[in-house]
């Protein structure tokens, strides 16, 4: 296998899995942004034939940590987006896991299911800024997606039990994030260490803030419309705080599967590394008498912004996720810098979103160009709130 993001929270958990299949696996190929210590780390313990990383600069700084691990032959360094594309282009490998975080990762995803390899998805961008090109790349090339999100993995399961034209609707379980009983005022005052204190799941910033605004659900949602090819309106967000119910599928003669599982992302990871089989593990496993009480309530998709948004731009198909992602990426940023409150991100998002109008997709390049440019449409509204927020403050000093 290829390991693309293989020192964030997710390649380290892949990293585990393999660890206890070592017999079953080889790695490939490792690809990290920065981190090139961590990765030289993971170069000196798995031998990959192999190495990316972020940007062609980094490669000195690479080679310099992999002898001082005596790491030898040295593998075969390639840096940037066009780097890591090559190596899912021309690498010997059956499963690609891609973990990177952001559109960087997109070319690569597009190159292995071109060539019909095995794409276990757990970037959260892809589909949502380019799921038409994946898709069409996967029908074309042969290639299949098998989603690493635990939602997803948890909906695939469920699509075991019946056929796709039996499937009513898919019932995407969401734990609400942190500030789930936080009233509009409270809202109104959260802070980025606010944002970052997530009940059940331990993630990135960007996902853990996501799942904070429930942006990440609205992802996920369109995510799940690419996936299983169905529309919005057969997609439905229920709250579960428990994040032990991971997603359910209603089928049309009122049965409804479920999957539940430990909180744990090794199990979807797993799953999508060893199927079609379902294989042994010594992890601890659910007990549900010691859960006790499953807890579900209706997403008051009234009052969550961010779903709306994420509908809207599935209706509007073409660009538009790209822009909903690009524009988030930057909201959040701001959040975190101290530019935005936490209620302006999805303000802000729904701003760029409305005003957008180019929204043709027929390729790669029409993604990464929505997503420059509703970059740059989201970082001038966040200055312009930061100025009318700047002045507001100085008018009520005085
Ligand atoms: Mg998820």
């Amino acid at each position: 296998m290829a390991l693309f993001g293989a020192t964030g929270s997710i390649g380290g958990s892949t990293l585990q899995v393999i660890a206890e299949r070592e017999a079953e696996f080889e790695i490939a190929a490792l690809a990290a942004g920065r981190n090139v210590g961590a990765l030289a780390e993971l170069a000196a313990r798995w031998r990959p034939r192999a190495l990316g990383v972020g940007a062609a600069e980094l490669i000195p700084h690479l080679r310099a940590e992999l002898a001082a691990r005596n790491v030898r032959p040295e593998p075969e360094i390639a840096a940037g987006a066009a780097g890591l594309r090559d190596l899912a282009a021309g690498l010997d490998y059956d499963v690609l896991l891609l973990a990177t975080v952001g559109v960087p990762g997109l070319a690569a995803a597009e190159a292995a299911l071109a060539r019909g390899k095995t794409l276990a998805l757990a970037n959260k961008e892809a589909l949502v800024a380019a799921g038409p090109i994946l898709m069409r790349a996967a029908a074309q090339g042969g290639g299949t997606i098998l989603p690493v999100d635990s939602e997803h993995s948890a909906i695939h399961q469920c699509l075991r039990a019946g056929r796709s034209g039996e499937v009513e609707r898919l019932i995407l379980t969401a734990s609400g994030g942190p500030f789930l009983d936080w009233t509009e005022q409270q809202l109104r005052a959260a802070t980025p260490a606010d944002a970052l204190r997530h009940p059940t799941w331990r993630m990135g910033r960007r996902i853990t803030t996501d799942s904070a605004t429930l942006m990440n659900k609205g992802f996920e949602l369109i995510e799940a419309c690419h996936l299983f090819a169905l529309e919005e309106s057969n997609v439905e967000v229920l709250i579960h705080p428990q994040s032990i119910v991971h997603s359910l599928v209603a089928y049309r003669d009122g049965s409804v599967m479920a999957q539940l599982g430990t909180a744990d992302m090794r199990t979807p990871i797993q799953y999508a590394l060893t199927y079609p089989a379902r294989e042994a593990t010594k992890r601890e496993k659910l007990d549900l008498a010691a859960v006790a009480r499953l807890e579900f309530r209706r997403a008051d998709e009234g009052r969550l912004r961010a779903l709306r948004l994420a509908r809207q731009a599935w209706r509007a198909g073409g660009a538009a996720g790209a822009v909903l992602n690009a524009a988030d990426e930057v909201a959040v940023e701001a959040f975190h810098a101290g530019q935005l409150s936490f209620l302006d991100i999805s303000a802000v998002v729904e701003d760029v979103l409305g005003s957008w109008q180019h929204l043709k997709m027929d390729q790669l390049a029409d993604a990464q160009a929505a997503d420059a440019a509703a970059r740059r449409a989201a970082q001038e509204r966040v200055r312009a709130r930061a100025e009318r927020r700047g002045a507001d403050g100085s008018a009520a000093a005085r």
